[in-house]
Parts: C-alpha cells; sequence; structure tokens
C-alpha cells in the first residue's frame, strides 16, 4: 500500500534539511540508482517497521525568497490533492510570517492531517516563539530541530499516528494484476485508457473509497482481468497543473508504488525527455515490472525497421543498466498495439512471479559458473556451490551460496543477472540476487 507524506512551506524553513534527516532512516537501503536529482525530493523512510514514501515539494520550486506565492500555493494544493499527510514546516527563529498564514489558511480548509512543524528549535531563542504559532490554527506545533535531528522521532511517531489505514475494502485482490499508466503530462496515458477501457467505463467492482478516492478500478477486458491504478485521477486531470513537471511526478509516485507493472508512455514526436528519465528512476526504486510504449507512432513519418531501433536504443541507452523490458510502438488514437500493450504488461506480471525449478536452475547456472567463475581476489577463490529462488518475494530473488560471499562483486553480480536473463523470461521485471555463506 502507498502511503505518502509532503512537506510543504516557505523557502528556507529548513524542508530539504528535514526530508534529509528523516530519509536518513532508510538511505543505506533505498537503493543504487542515486545521482539523478530527483533523490532530492522523493524518498522512503522506514520508521520502527512502518513504511511511508516522502516528498519535498519545495525541491521543485524556485527556492529564493521572493518566490512566487502562486508557486507556494500550488504546491499545497498539490499536496492536499496527493498526500496522505502534510508536513507544513515552520522556522521557530523567525515566527509566523504572513506566508505562513497563507499556506495555514489552505491547509486548514483541507481534510488532510497536517502536521505543524516548528523546525531549527536549536536556534537561539527560538523555542520561546513556538506558542506564537497556535495561532495558524493548526494545533500542537511538534518542535523539531532538523539540523541536529532533534525531535524528529516524536515527529515521525506522529506522521504514523496520523496515517490513514486504508480499510478493508480499498485492498485489491491478491494475484490480480495492477497496471498503472504513467508518464509525463501529454504523453497519451488517458488516451490510452479510453482505448483500453472506452469512453464508459467497464468496471467490474469499483472498490468503494473510504477516506479518499479508492485507487484501483477493475477491469475484465479482452480476457484479461487486471486492476488500473488510479484511473479516475488521471482522467479527471486538471489541465491547468499539468504544465508542472512536479505535478505529474508526485501524481506518478502514489501510482507507481500501488502497482505491480508500470505502462510507460513516451512521446514519440518528443522522444526521451528529463521528465520520463525522473519517472523511470521512480519505477525502478519501487522495483516494479516496466512496459515502455512509445506512444504517438501513428505521427511518425519515419517507421521503418531501422528507425524503431534508433528509438529502443535511445529508451535503452537512457535507462541502463536495467534494460531487459519491452517497448512498443502504438498509437492510443488509432488503436494500434492496444490489445499487444495488455498482453505484454500482463507477461512482465508473470515473469515477475516466475520460480524456476531449483534443479533447472542449477543445472544452467552450475555450468555457466563452471566456465566463467568469479575473479580471483587476492589469491582467494569463491566457490559457488548452490542456487535457488525465495519462494516468497516480491520480485525474482535469486540466492547463490557460495564461501566468501563479501568477495563477488558488482560485476559478477551483473554477470550472473545477465545469464538468467538469457536463459528464462524475466523481461520488464527487476531481479535480485544475493550472494550468501552457507
Ligand atoms: P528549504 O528551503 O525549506 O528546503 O530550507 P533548507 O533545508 O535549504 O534550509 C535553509 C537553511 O536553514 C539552511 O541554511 C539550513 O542549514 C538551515 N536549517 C535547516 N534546518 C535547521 C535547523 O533545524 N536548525 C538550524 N539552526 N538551521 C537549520
Ligand atoms: P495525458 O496527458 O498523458 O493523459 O495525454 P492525453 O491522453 O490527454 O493526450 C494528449 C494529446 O495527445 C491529446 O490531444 C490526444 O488526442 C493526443 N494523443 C494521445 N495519444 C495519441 C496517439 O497515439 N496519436 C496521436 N496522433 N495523438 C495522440
Amino acid at each position: 500500500m502507498s502511503r505518502l507524506v509532503a512537506i510543504v512551506g516557505r523557502p528556507n524553513v529548513g524542508k530539504s534539511t528535514l526530508f534529509n534527516r528523516l530519509t536518513q532512516t532508510r538511505s543505506a537501503i533505498v537503493d543504487d540508482t542515486a545521482g539523478t536529482t530527483r533523490d532530492r525530493q522523493y524518498g522512503m523512510v522506514d520508521w520502527c517497521g512502518q513504511e511511508f514514501s516522502i516528498v519535498d515539494t519545495g525541491g521543485w520550486v524556485v527556492n529564493s525568497e521572493d518566490i512566487f506565492e502562486g508557486e507556494i500555493n500550488k504546491q499545497v494544493h498539490i499536496a492536499i490533492e496527493e498526500a496522505d499527510v502534510i508536513l507544513f514546516v515552520v522556522d521557530a527563529s523567525n515566527g509566523v510570517t504572513d506566508l505562513d498564514d497563507q499556506v495555514a489558511a489552505i491547509l486548514r480548509r483541507s481534510k488532510k492531517p497536517v502536521i505543524l512543524v516548528a523546525n531549527k528549535e536549536d536556534k537561539g531563542d527560538a523555542r520561546f516563539n513556538v506558542p506564537e504559532f497556535y495561532s495558524l490554527g493548526l494545533g500542537d506545533p511538534v518542535e523539531v530541530s532538523s539540523a541536529n535531528g532533534s525531535g524528529t522521532g516524536e515527529l515521525l511517531d506522529q506522521i504514523i499516528a496520523d496515517m490513514p489505514e486504508p480499510s478493508e475494502d480499498d485492498k485489491p485482490e491478491e494475484n490480480v494484476a495492477k497496471f498503472a499508466i504513467v508518464g509525463r503530462p501529454n504523453a497519451g496515458k488517458s488516451s490510452l485508457i479510453n482505448a483500453f477501457i472506452g469512453e464508459e467505463r467497464h468496471i467490474v467492482t469499483d472498490i468503494a473509497g473510504t477516506t479518499r478516492d479508492s485507487i484501483y478500478h477493475r477491469y475484465n477486458k479482452f480476457g484479461f482481468d487486471f486492476y488500473l491504478v488510479d484511473t479516475a485521477g488521471i482522467r479527471k486531470k486538471q489541465k491547468v497543473n499539468e504544465d508542472i513537471e512536479y505535478y505529474s511526478v508526485i501524481r506518478s509516485i502514489r501510482s507507481i508504488e500501488a502497482s505491480d507493472v508500470c505502462i510507460l508512455m513516451i512521446d514519440a514526436t518528443r522522444g526521451i525527455e528529463g521528465q520520463d528519465a525522473s519517472i523511470f528512476s521512480l519505477i525502478q526504486r519501487n522495483r516494479k515490472g516496466l512496459v515502455v510504449c512509445v506512444n504517438k507512432w501513428d505521427l511518425v513519418a519515419d517507421k521503418s525497421v531501422t528507425a524503431q531501433k534508433h528509438f529502443e536504443d535511445a529508451i535503452r541507452n537512457k535507462f541502463a543498466p536495467f534494460t531487459d523490458f519491452p517497448i512498443l510502438f502504438t498509437s492510443a488514437v488509432t488503436k494500434q498495439r492496444i490489445f499487444k500493450v495488455l498482453e505484454t504488461a500482463i507477461e512482465v506480471y508473470n515473469n515477475r512471479k516466475r520460480i524456476i525449478p531449483t534443479s533447472q536452475l542449477n543445472t544452467y547456472m552450475l555450468e555457466q559458473i563452471a566456465v566463467t567463475p568469479p575473479p580471483s581476489n587476492k589469491g582467494k577463490f569463491v566457490k559457488i556451490k548452490y542456487v535457488t529462488m525465495l519462494k516468497e518475494s516480491v520480485i525474482p530473488t535469486f540466492i547463490f551460496f557460495c564461501n566468501l560471499p563479501q568477495w563477488v562483486k558488482e560485476p559478477y553480480r551483473r554477470f550472473l543477472e545477465n545469464k538468467i536473463r538469457e536463459k528464462w523470461d524475466f523481461s520488464g521485471t527487476p531481479i535480485a540476487i544475493f550472494m550468501r555463506d552457507k
């Protein structure tokens, strides 16, 4: 279940410092696709076994003191729409400002839980200013110092306490594929959904939302049984906000987290853009399945095999090192290969669940390992004796038992992964490889 916390507040109150502080709890295991600018704005928090995602909406707006009020308003509205809990950060060392008042006024009208965070309590007389923030009408301020970490434990407890629990009704059935259609604005997401399901919606069960709109809609079409995630949200999109990059990125987060397989729409007339890569990186970090649709293919003049190949190479280069995923050339308007999209998404879903019988796995992999053993390290040789797959894991997970597991480095793990992918169909799904001492 995806749970999203958004940080809002005027510039320089310490939003990004707080974000870094809170995500530190997880940073070691977040993963290794670091290096994108998004990392500063989206992360995961693990607090006492409870996980949630967090976004620093401030990371997307121009961070200067004379920032447009309009920008802040948008930031707050997005948070209200998309987040489960909102952290409204104020600067205790400054006292209440006009901009704080404005933001508070918007937040007071929302039904979402808001936690007022009085930051920089370590600074000078800041603590004496804290009572002033009661006037914002958002309850007791939680005093923290994002700089030294004091108070952040209490804040995390509060977040968990305020997080709405998904009701029983809002849980989708297991073993039914959940697809999210994601991509930047105008890539053709709503058109694809319409092509799938028609204007009138062929909903089998529309699980009643409780505190918020349900994000799962179940369909039975073309012989496939699946959920589309957040289609209502995509369909009643707000054109006014669609030009803003972070809007579509924040919106994507929840859909991606709630899905098994993401259908990433790319606009063929524009090629790969930064935003496509951001969304791809979210899909990767959440270890979801992937089908790429190069959409609006009807508008492309050169549809030759060479042109397709060129496009495919560009996408795989951009998304490397993960390159084993299907790419389809579609038109949501002429409905070209629409059926194929669903078929492929189901295949990727099945690939995610694929379990290779242990005997087959060992026969093949041990042979490959014998031909290309792990390189020796300082005269030590790694001997891989046995390989097995975990039965209960979200993505295909392989455990290689060996002496000296710590000597097996990333390049060799990649070699193992490539061998696995050559032999069996894991197209579109990430796989995990672990080395273990017996
Ligand atoms: P943002 O614009 O809201 O994201 O604010 P930043 O996180 O960039 O912080 C603005 C400034 O306040 C930076 O110089 C931070 O080092 C400083 N700052 C943030 N949190 C604290 C805090 O808890 N205590 C103190 N003393 N300074 C802080
Ligand atoms: P969204 O913002 O990703 O949901 O994109 P829309 O589905 O609203 O599509 C944006 C625009 O592109 C609309 O004018 C669509 O009619 C058009 N469009 C979407 N898919 C295709 C396609 O495959 N071919 C063509 N020619 N136009 C498309």
